[in-house]
């Protein structure tokens, strides 16, 4: 007997604002191909008013979750139903998931660091500089903490957002934790295993823009890895491959994120290779 035709996609989304040139939808579009699957994911300009009214939306036309960014990654934290540990962790939502029928706020954004990071080396044990202390650095300080990493030094320029995040990289996640206030060039100490940028220097259009570190202290014993993902090679990268360091760059982060977040939507994994493919093409253009 002939199957009867679907013509029903499976929708994801992304809501933020400005949310134009975010890439993910032709992250996520290239994995769900690559996976066969017939689903949408669409970039969707929501305006904080509008924040209850979407995720009603979501929820009446059956949305089998969406991506949170700026500004919603917090305010959309009481209309869901639930927060997984990460999230709850980290008072952030940027990946929501509908679970028999609810919806639940997850935090990926540390998790996709990390499944990047667990490729290469494991955190256990390390000694990590987190330079940064906003969200990405909140989310990577509490995924890497979460992972048994042995240290963190957390360098910020703001001093009261650094501690902040120091003490709750303490008392939530139990961390050996050390705070510096970023005033002057930042020297790596020698014992580190893994240095993250976290902060938002290097992201496009401040090319020019360079991290505050003597890059004579950057070892091949360390892992670099930064979160910028357009350009890919940002200063830091390219900087951090002339020392001999092995590197991870901010697509890979982007990536990591993309799969978590295909996992919980579809139950399926992913192709990683080609959805880098797809963000590479779109910054190579
Ligand atoms: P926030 O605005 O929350 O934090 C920005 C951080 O950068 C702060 O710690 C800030 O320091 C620091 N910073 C900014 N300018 C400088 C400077 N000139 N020198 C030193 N420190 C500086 O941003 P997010 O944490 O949300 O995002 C940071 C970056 O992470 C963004 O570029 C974003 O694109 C990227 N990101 C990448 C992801 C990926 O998947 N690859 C996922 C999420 C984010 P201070 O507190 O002193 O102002």
């Amino acid at each position: 007997m002939a199957q009867t035709p679907n013509f029903k996609q499976e929708l994801v989304a992304v809501f933020g604002k400005p949310v134009a040139e975010n890439p993910t939808q032709p992250m996520m579009e290239a994995a769900f191909r690559g996976l066969g699957l017939d689903w949408r994911y669409l970039t969707m300009e929501v305006d904080p008013a509008g924040l209850a009214d979407a995720v009603r939306g979501a929820r009446a036309m059956g949305f089998a979750g969406f991506n949170c960014t700026i500004p919603h990654k917090v305010a959309v934290i009481p209309y869901l139903d639930g927060l997984g540990k990460s999230a709850e962790l980290m008072g952030a939502v940027n990946c929501v998931v509908r679970r028999d029928g609810k919806l639940i706020g997850e935090n990926t954004d540390g998790k996709g660091f990390l499944k990047a990071l667990e490729a290469r080396v494991s955190p256990k044990g390390k000694r990590v500089v987190l330079l940064g202390a906003g969200g990405a650095a909140r989310a990577i300080g509490v995924e890497v903490g979460l992972a048994g990493a042995a240290h963190i030094t957390l360098v910020n320029r703001d001093e009261k957002r650094g501690r902040e995040l120091a003490g709750l990289l303490s008392s939530r996640v139990g961390l050996s934790i050390d705070f510096v206030r970023w005033d002057r060039v930042f020297r790596i100490p020698e014992e580190t295993g893994i240095v993250v940028n976290a902060t938002s220097v290097g992201l496009f259009p401040d090319l020019q823009a360079r991290l505050e570190l003597d890059f004579d202290s950057l070892l091949p014993s360390m892992l670099a890895a930064d979160v910028i993902p357009n350009p890919p090679r940002t200063h830091f990268v390219r900087s951090a491959e002339e020392k001999g360091c092995e590197v991870i760059d901010g697509l890979e982060m982007l990536v990591g994120q993309g799969l978590i977040g295909i996992k919980y939507w579809t139950g399926r994994d992913a192709d990683p290779a080609l959805m880098r493919k797809a963000l590479l093409d779109i910054f190579s253009r």
